[in-house]
């Protein structure tokens, strides 16, 4: 049987290609290229350049190809753009997931691995990890675009032939061990990325958004993880669900949180340089601390991480970071 990766040319996507291959999968992948590149598929993925909410093409993807299983990354992950844009973020995230989920049903692929977010919780009452069974209530369209669909999956699966697994992903970072594939989105603007390209004179500075929230050093906390572990955790829900395990919603983070300004101070340590940092307003969105409890993800789907270090987790963005500025590729 084969596997179908939507957003398979994206950051997370073209890693979990990778993994999946070196777990002996066969890949199918389908990305628009949007924001995606076809040089970050593997090359041993048979892929479809389209859109998820193409039926036809979806028709012909399951018709061509053995699916069981569909890992579902295809979507926009900006807090910000969502705020000014919830529009365009309940079409593409919702609106168009929902036509997926329809296409899954019609073809009777049973297994959904779907791209949840910590940004489903908001900021939660009390300022410690969060489990799964904490109220739900998302502080920006983009979070409530993907609460949406973990409510559709919900209901497809308590009505028809279909199991899913969600998994809430907290802060995203660092890149393929094997040096692969990495976050190569142009003007990303998340934290980690931002900083190694700031330290490597890519970016002339890095503005801090708000230092008067209600945390240790009043700036936001995040639990980082390493996006190898991530798509560990996807082959892990993969395994249980054709192995006969129900549906689930899953964190996945390592449980701890860092600081922004504990951040930067990492991406110092480990660049060995310093690099302008400026002080601006609260970005409209960020939550003051989201960070896992990630027990269930490590009972249900015998998760282990293997790559809980924070200056691990810098030291392979900024390798990425080198391999793109030496690839020209700014
Ligand atoms: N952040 C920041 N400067 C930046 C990018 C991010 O201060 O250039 C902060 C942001 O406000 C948030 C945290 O870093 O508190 C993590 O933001 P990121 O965009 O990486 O991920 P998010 O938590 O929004 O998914």
């Amino acid at each position: 049987m084969a596997v179908l990766v939507t957003g398979g040319g994206g950051y997370i996507g073209s890693h979990m290609v990778w993994a999946l291959i070196d777990a002996g999968e066969e890949v199918v992948v389908i990305d628009r290229l949007s924001t995606g590149f076809r040089w970050a598929i593997a090359p041993e993925a048979r892929f479809y350049e389209g859109d998820i909410a193409d039926a036809a093409l979806m028709r012909q993807i399951f018709s061509e190809n053995e699916i069981d299983a569909i890992i579902h990354f295809a979507g926009s992950v900006v807090v910000p753009d969502s705020v000014a844009d919830p529009l365009g973020y309940y079409d593409n995230n919702t609106v168009k997931s929902r036509s997926l989920i329809e296409s899954a049903v019609k073809a009777g692929i049973p297994y959904f691995v779907f791209s949840s977010t910590a940004a489903v919780y908001g900021t939660p009452d009390v300022l410690e990890p969060v489990t799964e069974s904490v109220n739900l209530k998302p502080e920006s369209p983009y979070g409530s675009s993907k609460l949406m669909t973990e409510i559709m999956l919900r209901d497809t699966a308590s009505a028809h032939a279909f199991t899913y697994t969600a998994l809430r992903y907290f802060n995203v970072a660092g890149a393929d061990p094997a040096g692969r594939c990495g976050q190569s989105t142009a003007g990303a603007t998340h934290l980690i990325k931002v900083a190694c390209a700031t330290a490597l004179g890519m970016r002339p500075s890095i503005s801090v958004f708000g230092t008067d929230y209600p945390t240790p050093d009043g700036t936001c906390v995040r639990d980082y993880i390493h996006v190898w572990d991530l798509v560990q955790a996807h082959l892990k829900a993969l395994q249980r669900m054709r192995a006969g395990g129900g549906s689930l919603a899953a964190n996945c983070g390592y449980g701890r949180g860092f600081s922004v300004l504990e951040v930067l101070d990492a991406v110092r340590n480990v660049h060995g340089s310093d690099f302008a940092v400026s002080f601006s307003e609260r970005r409209p969105g960020d939550p003051a601390m989201v960070v896992a409890d990630p027990s269930l993800a490590k009972e249900e789907l015998g998760w282990v991480p293997q790559h809980d270090d924070l200056a691990g987790i810098i030291r392979s963005a900024l390798d990425w970071e080198l391999h793109l500025v030496r690839k020209n590729s700014y």
